[in-house]
């Protein structure tokens, strides 16, 4: 019952900082060891979940609303309002079924994008280590509750408002809450007087970010009331930002609008002039004429395009998510489809990131470990005998306790390199949870990529010891002494060397290397003077998909730079494991004594780099875009943000990634998997293909119709269509097909296929060359089967249905390989087609014919209109064999 008085009360008032940790327990009802999981839930239940609730959702009637907020809608319903009052009921009530029909086609394609990124939302869960039943627990951020225990290190992104217990050279990031854009430094020290937000020191704000050290901190606020919170409203509000593409065709679309404008004043006058001169006005043929017009407005005006370009681009989104790849920012998915270099890191990318201890080198002696994985099972032998000794015992201790990893029900929390370092040492029967209580850490220096070095410094009975692990060669610098058998010496230049030829020899065998060392805590800098212990060497298998990913990549014109912290040797082994083509490899010291310009020429031909820094990986990535790549860059360390971001995709891991690294990001891969890369690669070609079809679809449909009404009146035949025809067409028949081009397969040949110029324009001369070409055809087409048929309800009725095969045919040549169009990977275009048919059935066989003033027409009529229409399928068919041949898709 004690355990509720907290859930009784509403929230923490005091203000924390002013309070002793000791009050806030006390307060809060919780210790060091955290609260129980059976309390949590309570406080869970009680207080909501920890989450910033953004901006209210879109709701279905906003988005049913939204179809009628269009200027094409209120030109169609001024036109049913003049048709009514001309007395013209029957076109008013076409037209008005018509406006409600596109709406509701309008409506589900929108609300299937809308839902598809509300679901995207959902699928980054942010993990963050607490106490909870005193011990430690990586539960997602959103069941943190007040009076949880968080533990936080460099690079986490602080979910909860937080009083500091403890901290080690602490320095957080605050700039998204006060502007403040250098890290400031936090402790736990009490403040007596009342102070701003940006001077509560010993408070850690939602939100901002652990830029170095440690913290050990105890939740006082959750969710909307933090800081954070508070300000939610405007922090989060960003609009969702336009595509350039989407912008380029916008600004497109506005141009067409306007010719079209002007074109349908031309048809109208020049309609009503040729009739006033034949036969003399009435309010019937003015009417007819304006609403020729108002359709042909509506057909040349690409209104369907931004809807369809939109759900284009969240579906693919979204269908990304599924392949494990989550878009942060949208305008990444049209780079990804030009992206032409892929640079990647090793562990974890290329490789699974599971880590086993298999030899270790120690008393000069190569010894093996026996057992697979992070099973506790196996043996430490040399010459086949159980091996012990007191360095063996050191080392193995040594990566224990200068160890932040742990596991959670088999799993891994934390990095997979340390997790084997305890299962060796579990071999040899150390365990970590005794461990780290006998020998408690007073100090540590977290690994960085740049120092490859980690080291913490523990209590051992009387002593204070300090534990070094890292990089063999950076290790070994700090080494002046070598512990053998048990004994001390001095380490000599030949045994350093010894070391340094044994290292080769593993990491030759694709092993991972890290080397130990340690000594008594002395007046000298910690990281210096020290004894070598030895070297534990892990395997970890490359991915299982990741020889066949590579050939992919290298298909689609993409080239492959492993850019790894790790040893050359390694890296070359793994390189050659998985097939990943190279001639040189260039180390971290090689790059750092080289001028801009020499890197330039080397970037072009290397395709390892390694023992970098995060600093020679910045400079790689500047002279890959210097030399006009468009480069995508994996990278999981705090220190890997600069080159992220200056990337043209900056690639974060879910998995293994710190929160800082996922924040500035293009795109998450939620499975660290390189493979990810190279799909996101094919769905970014895929979404851009598929808006090239859509307009390679749409706009010559709409050209076509426009040609057909002004020929026929400069030619001074009846008109071939009427209105609510035209209407049918643009906002019926070509839009169930347009809507289900985003939703099927992307073709095979996109991937066999050079990267996109970034620079090309979406409409260039060669796709107006195709929407004309391909308008102007279905436009004769249409007018002969009018001038064949003759000028009467048969021959329109001919005109509109052959008007409307000609786009079925159109798009089913856009989506043919080699001029077969496969059912079976295009279902949801080929239902559509088939609903359209059928539609136009309906229009031509049904009582409603009537509305439509059609008229039933023969088989053999079916026959010359598919042998007419179909024509366009082999010339749009060739087209894509053409520009798939030339190797650039169009
Ligand atoms: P990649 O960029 O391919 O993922 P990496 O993960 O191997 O490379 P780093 O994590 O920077 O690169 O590691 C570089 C070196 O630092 C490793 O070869 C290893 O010797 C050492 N190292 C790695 N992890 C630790 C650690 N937790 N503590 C101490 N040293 C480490």
């Amino acid at each position: 019952m004690k355990k509720l008085i907290y859930a009784r009360k509403k929230e923490f008032k005091v203000e924390a900082y002013k309070q002793t940790i000791k009050t806030i327990f006390k307060e809060l009802n919780t210790s060091e060891k955290g609260i129980t999981t059976k309390e949590a839930k309570i406080r869970l239940y009680k207080f909501g979940k920890n989450k910033i609730t953004q901006k209210k959702k879109t709701t279905w009637l906003e988005i049913l609303l939204r179809q009628f907020n269009s200027i094409l809608i209120y030109i169609l319903i001024a036109a049913i309002i003049i048709s009514l009052i001309l007395g013209e009921i029957l076109d008013a009530y076409v037209i008005l079924a018509i406006v409600i029909l596109n709406a509701f086609l309008g409506f589900i394609q929108e609300y299937r994008a809308n839902n598809a990124l509300e679901k995207l939302k959902k699928l980054s869960p942010v993990f963050t280590t607490v106490y909870r039943d005193n011990i430690r627990k990586r539960i997602n951020t959103e069941n943190i509750v007040v009076g949880d225990i968080l533990i936080l290190s460099q690079g986490d992104k602080i979910p909860a408002d937080a009083r500091i217990i403890n901290s080690q050279n602490l320095q957080v990031d605050e700039a998204i809450l006060t502007g403040e854009s250098k890290p400031v430094e936090k402790t736990n020290f009490i403040i007596k007087k009342s102070v701003l937000i940006s001077e509560q020191k010993n408070i850690l704000f939602t939100g901002t970010v652990i830029s170095k050290g440690k913290a050990k901190a105890i939740v006082i606020k959750t969710a909307m009331k933090t800081e954070f919170g508070k300000i939610a409203e405007t922090v989060l509000a960003a609009k969702p930002e336009l595509t350039p593409l989407q912008n380029k065709l916008k600004i497109f679309g506005k141009k067409i609008g306007v010719i079209t404008v002007a074109v349908c004043l031309i048809v109208f006058v020049l309609g009503v002039l040729r009739e006033y001169f034949i036969i003399g006005i009435t309010n019937e043929i003015i009417l007819n004429y304006f609403l020729i017009a108002v359709a042909l407005a509506v057909a040349g005006i690409p209104s369907g395009l931004p809807a369809a370009i939109t759900a284009s681009f969240s579906l693919g989104v979204h269908k990304l998510a599924k392949n494990n790849v989550l878009i942060r920012k949208m305008p990444a998915v049209e780079t990804l489809g030009s992206t032409n270099v892929i640079c990647t890191d090793k562990t974890g990318t290329l490789t699974k990131n599971e880590m086993t201890v298999k030899k270790l080198f120690v008393d000069n002696t190569e010894i093996e470990i026996t057992g697979t994985g992070y099973s506790e099972e196996g043996k430490i032998l040399f010459n086949t005998k159980e091996y012990r000794s007191e360095t063996l015992n050191m080392l193995l201790l040594n990566g224990i306790l200068n160890n932040d990893s742990f596991f959670q029900k088999d799993k891994v929390i934390g990095d997979p390199t340390e997790a084997a370092l305890l299962i060796s040492g579990a071999k040899y029967g150390l365990n970590k949870q005794i461990l780290d209580k006998e020998h408690i850490r007073l100090n540590e220096y977290e690994f960085d990529s740049e120092r490859k070095l980690m080291t913490t410094i523990n209590k051992f009975h009387n002593e204070t010891i300090v534990l070094t692990k890292g990089a063999t060669e950076n290790l070994l610098k700090k080494c002046s002494r070598i512990m053998v058998n048990g004994k001390v010496q001095n380490l000599k230049v030949s045994q350093k060397n010894k070391i340094l030829k044994k290292e080769e020899e593993f990491s030759k065998q694709a092993l991972r290397v890290l080397a130990f060392a340690f000594k008594s805590k002395d007046s000298r800098n910690d990281e210096s003077g020290l004894i070598f212990l030895g070297i534990q060497a892990m395997i970890d298998p490359p991915r299982d998909e990741i020889k066949e990913s590579l050939s992919k990549a290298k298909d689609a014109g993409i080239r492959t730079i492993m850019i790894t912290g790790d040893n050359k040797q390694t890296a070359i082994a793994i390189a050659k494991e998985i097939g990943l083509g190279f001639k040189r490899v260039l180390t971290g010291n090689e790059v750092e004594i080289m001028s801009d310009l020499e890197l330039l020429h080397q970037v072009k031909k290397i395709n390892i780099f390694a023992r970098v820094t995060p600093n020679h990986k910045l400079r790689i990535i500047n002279e890959l875009r210097k030399a006009g790549n468009i480069v995508a860059v994996t990278g999981d360390g705090i220190n890997d943000a600069p080159a992220l971001a200056k990337a043209d995709i900056g690639v974060a891991m879910g998995i293994t990634g710190t929160d800082v690294s996922k924040e500035s990001v293009d795109m998450i891969l939620l499975d660290d998997n390189y493979s990810s890369i190279v799909r996101a690669i094919n769905h970014g070609r895929g979404i851009y293909n598929n808006i090239k079809n859509f307009v390679k679809y749409l706009l010559p449909s709409n050209t076509g119709e426009i040609l057909v009404i002004l020929i026929a009146i400069l030619l001074g035949w009846p008109l071939p269509l009427i209105a609510i025809q035209i209407l049918m067409i643009n906002l019926i028949t070509d839009g169930l097909p347009s809507f289900a081009l985003s939703l099927d397969e992307y073709p095979k040949y996109l991937m066999s296929t050079k990267p996109r110029n970034k620079r090309e324009p979406i409409i260039d001369k060669k796709m107006i060359k195709h929407i004309l070409l391909v308008g102007i055809i279905i436009s004769i087409g249409t007018l002969f089967m009018y001038w064949n048929y003759g000028f009467n309800d048969e021959g329109r009725t001919i005109a509109f249905t052959t008007l409307v095969f000609f786009q079925l045919f159109n798009v089913a040549g856009l989506k043919s390989e080699n001029f077969k169009f496969s059912i079976r990977k295009n279902k949801f275009l080929f239902s559509s087609l088939l609903i359209s048919v059928m539609i136009q059935l309906t229009v031509v066989y049904s009582p409603l014919n009537t509305y439509f003033r059609t008229v039933p027409i023969q088989i053999i009529d079916w026959i010359y209109i598919t042998l007419i229409t179909s024509t366009i399928y082999f010339i749009v068919g060739y087209y894509n064999r053409k520009n798939f041949k030339y190797g650039s898709i169009v």
